[in-house]
């Protein structure tokens, strides 16, 4: 079966099991149970018009369009108690019932088209929202190395394309780089570099950067179309009721830090976040949903009540609240055979059923 039809007899099984199964089917028959205790968790990162898309630098993987956002937000409002962070946090610690169907919306990193984008949307619609925030990185004009590599690898192609580059010139690159180019399944292998050199060490990390910007010239990394937060829009969106957790200071690999790394980068954070804003930080994310017993330790003792994880499913009232559950969205998750938003997909992952 060609990829095509796979996808449509896909939206056709998932858009049956929404009728069956929501709202009045399996979920009609499953809240009153145990409905009150589940709560899903939505993770996102960045969320970006569609028109916008070709000049951003992030994997596909943590960008949300804007016109499938608001679609989302408005089926969420529609079907969905949302629910604050911290809300969610104060209904479990008094062990009160969650309202049936409830959802949490997250924001991980504090990229700037939060503010731009995403904020305006939430505000009008009155959605409550809570933004993770990458301290070392809100108001300065620094970008994730996963980024930077990107940019670097696109401005290869578009070299490559216009003819300044051949392709064979890839031979010259370290083989971890000259693999993504020369491979058929070139964006395929752009994932795999970027979820290998996760674990690899900086000294590893900047090397390949370096090797690819030396051939290219250097150029300038588009700042404007990839940048963070500052502390004025964090202000004013925390104004607006957005609320604010860590995470962490400089993005990291929490596991791999030594003990006192760890409760450095846990509790500058924080201070950082609470000194801007005048009010107390509990929750945190880790980056890229990375954690152990020492990390989860280091949060409890730094004051900490809550920390997202990047492993999907639902939350219950079992659910650990240092290992709380999340499910990412981006715009290729759900999205339909006319490659748009599908509220149907979005329907059926809702309900946790895979
Ligand atoms: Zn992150």
């Amino acid at each position: 079966m060609n990829a095509a039809r796979k996808k449509r007899w896909k939206e056709v099984a998932t858009g049956l099991s929404r009728r069956f199964c929501f709202p009045s089917g399996y979920l009609g028959l499953r809240h009153p149970f145990c409905g009150s205790l589940q709560t899903v968790m939505l993770l996102y990162h960045r969320v970006v018009p569609r028109a916008a898309l070709p000049s951003i630098c992030s994997l596909p993987q943590i960008v949300t369009p804007l016109e499938d956002f608001e679609e989302q937000l408005d089926f969420l409002a529609s079907q969905y108690h949302i629910l604050s962070l911290g809300e969610f946090g104060r209904v479990r610690q008094e062990r009160r019932a969650m309202p049936l169907k409830t959802v949490v919306i997250t924001f991980d990193d504090g990229w700037e088209d939060n503010y731009a984008h995403a904020f305006p949307a939430l505000k009008r619609r009155g959605i409550p929202a809570t933004i993770f925030l990458g301290t070392a990185y809100i108001g300065t004009a620094q970008a994730f190395w996963q980024e930077q590599l990107l940019h670097l690898i696109q401005v290869w192609r578009q070299r490559v394309q216009s003819g300044e580059i051949k392709a064979a010139d890839a031979r010259q690159l370290p083989p971890a780089l000259s693999s993504v180019f020369l491979s058929s399944g070139v964006d395929r292998a752009t994932l795999r570099l970027v979820e290998d050199l996760k674990t690899a060490n900086e000294g590893t990390r900047s090397e390949l950067r370096e090797a690819l910007a030396g051939i290219l010239g250097h150029p300038s990394f588009p700042f404007r179309d990839n940048a963070f937060l500052n502390w004025n829009q964090v202000r004013d969106m925390h104004a607006s009721g957005i609320e604010f957790g860590s995470h962490a200071r400089s993005h990291r690999l929490l596991p791999s830090l030594s003990p006192s790394e760890i409760v450095g980068e846990v509790r500058e954070s924080k201070g950082q976040i609470e000194d801007m804003l005048g009010g107390p930080v509990t929750s945190f994310a880790y980056p890229n949903g990375n954690y152990d017993a020492t990390v989860i330790e280091a949060l409890k003792t730094s004051g900490y009540r809550l920390a997202a994880t990047t492993r999907k499913g639902i939350n219950t009232a079992w659910t650990n609240p240092f290992e709380l559950r999340r499910m990412n969205v981006n715009g290729g998750l759900f999205a339909g055979s006319n490659g748009h938003f599908s509220s149907d997909l979005f329907a059926f992952k809702l309900t946790g059923l895979r």
